[in-house]
């Protein structure tokens, strides 16, 4: 068994190290100024900017296709990029990529929707949540009715990151009722802002926000399906599983970079004449912390292996985002507890990454959908316990 990086995702990994400690983390300071005067981190030309000079280096659509100018990096590839972007708070992705299921378009709607996304001219979002249908996307209830040549959307969805900024959104809606969404009845359809649906900025605990998309009598045309009439929720899962694995290995990258300060904080700040690492109560949170971490580690590159290797990865990722998102979270506790007050000002962006994660076990799947799932894939026999080994 070897769990050595490959000369290759060593090279990848520095560089991209590189590339965030020399052009993006320069930029933290700035960006927490901003942020506490209530402005966004970086404004789009500055994170523009920064994509177009990671161009420069080769890194460019990470997961995005040769035939459309992209890296189609093997998904343990991206898994390391993940966690090395998660060592900055800086709100920087590298350019040149799209929904993964937009490249289900026509090759009309890739001229208009897919291609401008990869070049960052067009900005997209993905809207399935609804008020009333969140882990329970099945239940959507936004509605799609056939008007000649056209379909009028009616509803709300809700959640949707990047819905005040989007140009389009990907919207998941019900085209069959008696169907139900899991058996063919819903559809995803491309819908331009200027189409007419409006969005409404939601405050939330961490920073920037996602928005409600009201759709009231929106006209779209038939062209606009995304992939076939019944296959919007097959679509939607899609969606959501590639962020089963890049949640996770962000989650990595955080931990490891805020473990690294307690670590340093430990070894400097001195309590009762001794710096406080010498207390087993700070080793043991460095020591849980540490193992957590690694643990993390190699479920979530095995998740990303799995879908490299052409396995089903839905177990596995569940797993990875279940165990990636909570490890993530009590780490980050416990560094800002061993910081004491200096942890809870916001002098330190530790308490800023404390507001972030807690969405990573929300989004993209609870953690009890996590474990509804692992625990189901057992349970009728869909899986062993063991995983690829068993
Ligand atoms: C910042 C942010 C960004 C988001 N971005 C997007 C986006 O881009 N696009 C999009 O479509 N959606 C997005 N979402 C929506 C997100 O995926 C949902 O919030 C999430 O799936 C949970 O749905 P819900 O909020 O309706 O909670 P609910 O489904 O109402 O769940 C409430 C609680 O009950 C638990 N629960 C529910 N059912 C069960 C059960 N059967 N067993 C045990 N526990 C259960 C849940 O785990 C949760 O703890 C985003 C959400 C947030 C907060």
């Amino acid at each position: 068994m070897d769990f050595a990086l490959s000369d290759e995702e060593r090279a990848v990994r520095d560089t991209v190290r590189a590339f965030i400690t020399r052009e993006v983390m320069p930029l933290e300071a700035e960006v927490l100024r901003r942020e506490r005067a209530h402005q966004p981190g970086l404004d789009h030309s500055e994170v523009r900017e920064l994509q177009l000079k990671a161009r420069k280096f080769g890194f460019w659509g990470l997961a995005t296709p040769e035939e459309y100018g992209g890296m189609n990096l093997p998904a343990v590839l991206q898994s390391l990029i993940w966690t090395e972007l998660g060592r900055t708070f800086v709100p920087f992705r590298f350019g040149g990529e799209a929904d993964n299921i937009l490249f289900h378009a026509t090759e009309e709607q890739k001229r208009e929707f897919l291609i401008p996304t990869i070049e960052g001219e067009r900005r997209s979002c993905f809207a399935i949540t609804e008020p009333g249908a969140g882990s329970d996307a099945a239940n959507i209830r936004l509605s799609a009715r056939r008007d000649g040549d056209d379909w009028i959307l009616d509803g709300e969805k809700t959640f949707i990151t990047g819905g005040h900024d989007a140009d389009f959104a990907i919207v998941v809606a019900v085209t069959d009722r008696e169907k139900g969404a899991r058996k063919g009845g819903a559809t995803a359809f491309l819908v331009d802002r200027s189409m007419g649906w409006r969005s409404e900025f939601i405050q939330t605990m961490g920073e920037g926000g996602p928005a409600s998309l009201i759709f009231d009598g929106v006209r779209v045309p038939h062209r606009n399906i995304l992939g076939e009439i019944g296959q919007g929720f097959t679509l939607g899962m899609e969606w959501i599983g590639k962020g089963r694995y890049t949640i996770p290995s962000h989650a990595i990258g955080i931990a490891e970079r805020v473990l690294q300060m307690a670590i340093d904080y430990a070894n400097t700040r001195e309590t009762f004449g001794t710096k406080i690492g010498t207390n087993q109560a700070i080793q043991w949170m460095i020591a849980d912390s540490e193992t957590e971490l690694e643990a993390a580690r190699w479920l979530v590159l095995r998740s990303a292996w799995t879908v490299d290797a052409g396995l089903d990865p839905r177990h596995a990722s569940s797993m990875g985002k279940l165990y990636g998102a909570g490890m993530v979270n009590r780490v980050v506790d416990r560094v800002l507890q061993i910081h004491g007050g200096m942890g809870y000002t916001r002098e330190l962006p530790i308490e800023r990454w404390y507001r972030q994660v807690r969405l990573y076990r929300i989004f993209e799947g609870t953690d009890e959908m996590q474990r509804l799932i692992i625990s189901r894939d057992l349970l009728r026999g869909y899986t062993k316990i063991g995983g690829h080994l068993a």
